[in-house]
């Protein structure tokens, strides 16, 4: 039985997936890729996004213990680059699988202009047609969706080490506690030390 933190996180990556094949749909057929290797996005292009948006990715990384890496990203880079880039030296995204909305969307999504209407936005760097066959998705649209979620994280918008660190500020209120060691190397008994308000 998922928790509701656990239930939450199924239900954003959900919408998360289902933005990314929308994504997939409209690269296939316009015909637009990034450039091979290229991370410019994730270290140059300060990514935002909401709260909600990565709360899966923050709670793996607490899961991971990397606390401190949040913290000092939040507070030392807080426009960037994003915490998660090149985590290991490969150039990487150490989450590409619970990566946020603007990471599925970067280069393959629309905004829409003061008439309502979907404009594509392109990745400067991109190569491929500029002439697009099919509608692409419309970043606001999914990204009011996801807020309704759960609108008090879905509507905070912030530069994307500044809404980890609020995610992780977050889930560590609300998930169990690490069990201290009670001796060196020992761990305390299951049940523990479990944070009441989990589930
Ligand atoms: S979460 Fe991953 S894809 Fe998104 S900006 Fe960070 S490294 Fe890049």
């Amino acid at each position: 039985m998922p928790t509701r933190i656990e239930g939450l996180c199924i239900d954003i990556l959900g919408l998360l997936t289902e933005a990314e094949m929308d994504a997939f749909a409209f690269q296939r057929t316009a015909g637009v890729a990034c450039p091979p290797g290229c991370g410019s996005c994730c270290r140059d292009d300060h990514p935002e996004d909401s709260v909600l948006s990565v709360l899966p990715a923050a709670r793996w990384a607490l899961t991971m213990g990397m606390e401190e890496h949040i913290e000092r990203a939040a507070s030392e880079q807080p426009d960037g680059p994003c915490l998660f880039f090149d985590l290991h030296g490969r150039g990487h995204c150490a989450v590409y699988p619970l990566r946020p909305l603007i990471c599925r969307l970067f280069g393959f999504a629309a905004v829409r202009d003061k008439y309502g209407l979907p404009t594509y936005r392109p990745c400067r760097r991109m190569e491929g047609s500029s002439a697009w066959a099919s509608t692409p998705p419309i970043y606001a649209d999914l990204a009011q969706r996801l807020e309704q979620r759960y609108p008090p994280l879905g509507s905070q918008h912030l530069p994307i080490n500044q809404a980890v660190f609020q995610a992780a500020q977050w889930l560590s209120l609300r998930l169990p506690r690490p069990r201290p060691a009670t001796r060196r190397g020992q761990v305390r008994a299951p049940g523990s030390g479990t944070h009441p308000r989990e589930g």
